[in-house]
């Protein structure tokens, strides 16, 4: 596609068939104008935290999807919320209830964008598990803008809460991103 840039989008969902979930909203990605989903990580398994205050949650399902797209990144960043809002709705359709999916811009191309509604990279990337390792899954060798290597990163976070539960249909070629046991 020429002209895209590579972004990728964290995905989350632990509400309401969090994979059909997932599995929607990269078909929404894919359909968004100018842009392309690439490839997509496994799907994972994420245990919600458990903390005090926090209450008691499902599981998560996370993945990563990477999308050549040439919306510039304010644009993508509606375009995903958008897509959240489309997939917020409960099924009791009575009132807007808790998230049902989360997505992020975890990165667009080598940009650093600091805007007051999208900072990119996401501040949160380099500290989450089930963002880090799907990422390392679909580009091992992936630099950060202005923070060096990836694959850095990983050495000092925990993927053992993390269980891989399958692929997203017609998504399934990338290869295992957890660490050897
Ligand atoms: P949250 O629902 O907690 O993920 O927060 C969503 C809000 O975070 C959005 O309305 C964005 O304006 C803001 N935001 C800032 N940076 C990013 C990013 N890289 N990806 C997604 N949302 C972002």
């Amino acid at each position: 596609m020429a002209g895209a840039v590579t972004a990728y989008i964290g995905l989350g969902s632990n509400l309401d068939d969090p994979r059909a979930q997932v599995e929607q909203a990269v078909a929404r990605l894919d359909r968004l104008g100018g842009s392309r989903v690439a490839a997509v990580s496994a799907l994972y398994r994420n245990p919600a935290l458990q903390a005090p205050g926090v209450p008691e949650q499902p599981a998560f399902i996370n993945a990563v999807a990477q999308l050549r797209t040439r919306l510039a990144p304010l644009a993508l960043l509606d375009a995903l919320l958008g897509i959240e809002a489309a997939q917020q709705r409960r099924r009791d359709g009575v009132r807007w209830g808790p998230r049902t999916l989360d997505l992020d811009l975890l990165l667009y191309g080598r940009r650093q964008v600091a805007e007051p509604r999208l900072q990119v990279p996401h501040p949160e990337l380099t500290r989450r598990p089930f963002v880090v390792f799907p990422l390392l899954e679909l580009s091992p060798r992936l630099e950060l803008p202005g923070g060096g290597p990836l694959s850095g990163y990983a050495a000092g976070l925990d993927a053992g809460a993390l269980e891989r539960v399958g692929t997203v249909p017609g998504f399934d070629g990338a290869a295992a991103g957890l660490p050897a046991p």
